[in-house]
């Protein structure tokens, strides 16, 4: 066991100094050693089970046995086209499924937390499955443990374990501790930390001793796999359609062989009909189809800098009308300089600081001392509120290396979001002095002193007063404002929760953050899409105005609300006024909690940005939960539905666009499917109604069911983005996939279809009197070839084929193409003739069909251009 052994122990046990890590070349070979530090999952299907579980469907059933029937009554032909249906179609389905899988697989190994590792004294960020024994990790609030660790530092370290102890307040860790050998539950192991528990506040380092399966999660194997419903509720909609059309073709099929037996035709015939007339009107390829459009444009999305973690996101980005947004990093560009100080009470240019001054140098020393960051030769880390503090000291030579050498840091309470302040205590000569910083309200709160020309006097409301009108004229010209205050300690061992009291205030420093430069657009885009822009910053009210202001967010001070008057409404009251803001400032984690549902109390559909750990609620309490993938923690990536890989706020609306248009792509496979579906059905319930001979086999109809449709229906499914999608209003998520007059216009075209078909039939027939074969033959090319050319039609509902561009969508194009030409093979090559039962055409007969098969496709044309001239 590694929990009753003193830290240094453990390293010599593992062979690692600390303060270097690994050298990369003995990670490799641990690596290579002890394997990748993963967990084992599910074993993924191999090609042949996906092949399996296309067959393993009722439709298929239906037609094996069909085939079945057939070869009894010898029609081997009518075998051989169901079995090669069977196969085709099941081929597609396993290249579409495996295509999908394929990218969602690639897409959760985006998501998945990288770890934070010392190898040859530098620290870098690694993913975590390459994680191995020894090496060092460090640890820092919002981040979820990679392995199990012993840890050789901590400073207040909280590790949420609730995993395995079920304890939700946080445990409290102690590096320095070393337990008796024994039988120690988890939850007292208070030297170590485990794989997938997440760490809640402090910072610490530990040194790597298990990975993998041998973790303790590891050895929890019933909590692995959990296997998450990822279906949208597109998916399940089109699920429970299946059903209602399953129904209803069953019923059409009794219908027609009811009626047919009544009119006296050929029994089997009529069976093998009806048949495929159920397979016709359940849209079967459709699953396969929307499951491939969702992961291609997740694929898609991810190019434009946003993965999305669960599918539903994609649809629900398309109704998205509300967008919060943080402020700092998604609006401006997180790279901070300092521009002014506040010292004495004058506010002064940061190039204008006299550091002889004691007041100024203390100023500059807190602020550099009180601080996370390293800013070294040009190499920063940390974050930017913290390297800017640490650039400003450079200008005056005072660098962070020298001081902490000098002054050492004995105890911290580090940043968070709610308290807004930092604090450290450091060593000085005889005594030891706490700096806090952070939000200016904050600390004025927790200072009573104030250090003016070199005294310590009472500070005052006057006093006070005077330094918040400084305060808000920085904010006012967009600077984030950051306060300092400090006390001389006696003895170290003060307790932390009296650090933050009894302050001298010492001075400010105004930072300036521009704002990226592509948000204005997208801000003003937004807007026209009928999508409301919101702010949500931890920032000054005033700082927050001055930037949103600038960016088009809002136009009045009034718009904005700060976190402690939100904190003064009920949330009945805060429901009836939200629509009234468009900033909140100086929010905490539970403000957003409570913006979020007074936005969606209103029928709004709510993104909500977040980063730090406790953003974890406003994000899941959101529709669509977006994480920074800079900036944000393992907690706010793990509660996200979507991440946003350079933290910019375009690309959320980028995302919200691709949404929108993967919805309509998807909603137009369906559509033309239907449409087919329904043509098939029309031509074959008409004519046997009229008791005319059948004018399709039904091979015809599973061929073009089945085959022919397929390829245009994904083609529409990746069609191009229309540049007018952002022109409209945010869909509603209720709408059916029928409204805007949809369900009218599948039955119109459906019928047109059909109609032509028969057309086609009846025309063969008058034409070729002696010949059934004849005729059917035209009729099955004219079903083909009218839905091939419909499905150009169905790239856009108002604008015609012209505007939208011919060659825009080059699948498509080559769809129709290699449909044609299927078609023509079958035909003319006497072996699939035989076969299909079809007669060869003459060159005649081929530019009738093509003129019948225009007709869907030309009326659709001329219908949008009369609208649209209109
Ligand atoms: P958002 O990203 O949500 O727009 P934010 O990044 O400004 O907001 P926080 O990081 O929570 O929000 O910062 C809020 C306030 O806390 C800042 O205005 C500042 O006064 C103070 N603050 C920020 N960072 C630090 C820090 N490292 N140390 C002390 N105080 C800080």
């Amino acid at each position: 066991m590694w929990f009753d052994a003193p830290s240094q122990e453990v390293l010599q046990k593992l062979n690692v100094n600390p303060d270097v890590g690994l050298s990369e070349s003995e990670a490799k070979e641990r690596l290579e050693k002890y394997g990748e530090n993963k967990l084992a999952s599910q074993s993924k299907k191999s090609l042949w089970q996906l092949f399996l579980s296309q067959i393993n469907d009722v439709m298929i059933y239906i037609l094996l046995v069909a085939a079945i029937i057939s070869a009894f009554m010898h029609e081997y032909s009518d075998t051989i086209v169901i079995l090669l249906v069977i196969l085709i179609n099941a081929l597609i389905g396993v290249f579409q499924e495996s295509k999908a899988e394929k990218s969602l697989e690639a897409l959760k190994k985006l998501s998945t937390p990288k770890a934070i590792v010392k190898r040859e004294g530098i620290i870098k960020e690694i993913p975590s499955e390459e994680v191995v024994v020894g090496d060092i990790i460090i640890l820092d609030a919002g981040r979820y443990l990679p392995a199990d660790l012993r840890l050789i530092e901590s400073a207040n370290l909280k590790i949420d374990e609730s995993a395995f102890t079920g304890e939700s307040v946080p445990a409290e860790k102690d590096s320095n501790v070393t337990l008796a050998n024994g039988n120690i539950p988890i939850g007292d192991m208070i030297n170590m930390a485990f794989m997938s528990t997440l760490v809640t506040y402090g910072r610490g380092t530990g040194v790597v001793v298990n990975t993998g399966m041998n973790t303790q999660i590891g050895k929890i194997a019933d909590m692995l796999n959990k296997e998450e419903d990822n279906t949208t509720p597109l998916q399940r909609r089109l699920a429970s359609l299946g059903k209602t059309l399953g129904f209803g073709a069953v019923g059409i099929c009794i219908l027609i062989f009811v009626i047919s037996m009544f009119q006296g035709r050929d029994w089997f015939e009529m069976l093998l009909t009806a048949i495929s007339l159920a397979v016709a009107a359940i849209p079967e390829g459709l699953p396969a189809i929307v499951a491939i459009v969702l992961a291609m444009g997740v694929q898609r999305m991810i190019k434009q800098n946003s993965i999305v973690k669960k599918l539903p996101a994609v649809e629900t980005l398309g109704s998205v009308n509300i967008i919060c947004s943080d402020k700092t990093g998604t609006l401006t560009l997180n790279v901070m300089t300092i521009k002014k100080c506040c010292i004495n009470n004058k506010l002064v240019s940061i190039n204008d600081c006299d550091l002889g001054d004691n007041d100024t140098k203390l100023l500059f020393e807190g602020m550099i001392l009180c601080n996370d960051a390293t800013s070294k030769d040009g190499s920063k880390t940390g974050d930017p509120t913290e390297i800017a503090l640490l650039d400003a000291g450079i200008k005056y030579d005072l660098y962070k290396e020298d001081l902490s050498t000098d002054h050492s840091r004995v105890d911290e309470i580090p940043f968070d979001s709610d308290r807004k302040l930092m604090t450290t205590v450091n060593k000085y000569d005889s005594h030891f002095k706490a700096f806090t910083k952070g939000a200016i309200d904050n600390l004025l709160k927790l200072s009573d002193k104030i250090l003016l020309d070199g005294e310590i006097i009472d500070f005052t409301q006057e006093k006070k007063d005077e330094i918040l009108k400084i305060s808000n004229l920085m904010s006012d010209e967009a600077l984030r404002v950051l306060g300092l205050s400090y006390k001389d300690i006696k003895d170290e061992s003060v307790s932390i929760d009296s650090l933050e009291k009894d302050l001298t205030f010492v001075g400010l420093m105004g930072m300036i953050d521009p704002p990226r430069e592509e948000v204005k657009p997208s801000i003003a885009l937004c807007k026209q899409a009928g999508i409301t822009p919101i702010m949500i910053t931890g920032d000054h009210k005033n700082t927050a105005f001055a930037i949103a202001s600038e960016l088009g967010i809002a136009n009045s001070i009034n718009e904005c609300m700060t976190g402690a008057e939100i904190d003064s409404y009920s949330d009945e009251e805060f429901n009836k006024i939200v629509n009234n803001y468009k900033v909140f400032a100086r929010v905490s984690p539970e403000n957003k909690v409570k913006i979020v549902k007074a936005f969606k109390f209103h029928g709004n559909i709510v993104s909500m940005t977040g980063d730090g750990v406790n953003d974890a609620p406003s994000l899941k309490a959101a529709d669509i939960g977006v994480a920074m993938g800079i900036t944000g923690t393992d907690v706010a990536k793990g509660a996200a539905d979507m991440i946003l890989t350079d933290d910019n706020f375009t690309t959320i609306v980028k995302a919200v666009e691709e949404g929108r248009n993967i919805y309509a792509n998807i909603r137009k496979a369906i559509i033309f499917l239907l449409s087919c579906n329904l043509g098939e059905i029309v031509s074959l319930f008409v004519a046997i109604l009229l008791n005319f001979d059948p004018p399709l086999l039904p091979i015809h109809i599973l061929w073009v069911n089945l085959i022919t449709d397929s390829f245009p229906a994904l083609s529409l499914g990746i069609d191009p983005k229309d540049p007018s999608v952002m022109e409209h209003p945010p869909r509603n998520p209720k709408e059916s996939l029928f409204a805007e007059h949809m369900g009218l216009f599948l039955a119109l075209n459906g019928v047109l279809i059909g109609g032509v078909t028969l057309a086609a039939f009846l025309l063969g027939e008058r034409l070729y009197m002696s010949s059934l074969v004849h005729a059917q033959t035209l009729a099955f090319v004219v079903l083909s070839f009218s839905q091939l050319f419909f499905s150009l039609s169905m790239r856009s509902r108002e604008k015609s084929l012209l505007k939208v561009g011919l060659f825009t969508n080059k699948y498509l194009l080559l769809s129709i193409l290699l449909g044609m030409c299927i078609q023509f093979l079958i035909i003319i090559i006497p072996f699939f003739a035989d076969v299909f039962n079809v007669f060869i055409l003459s060159a005649r007969d081929w530019l009738l069909v093509i003129c019948i098969s225009l007709i869907p496709f030309l009326l659709n044309e001329i219908f949008k251009l009369i609208k649209y001239h209109r």
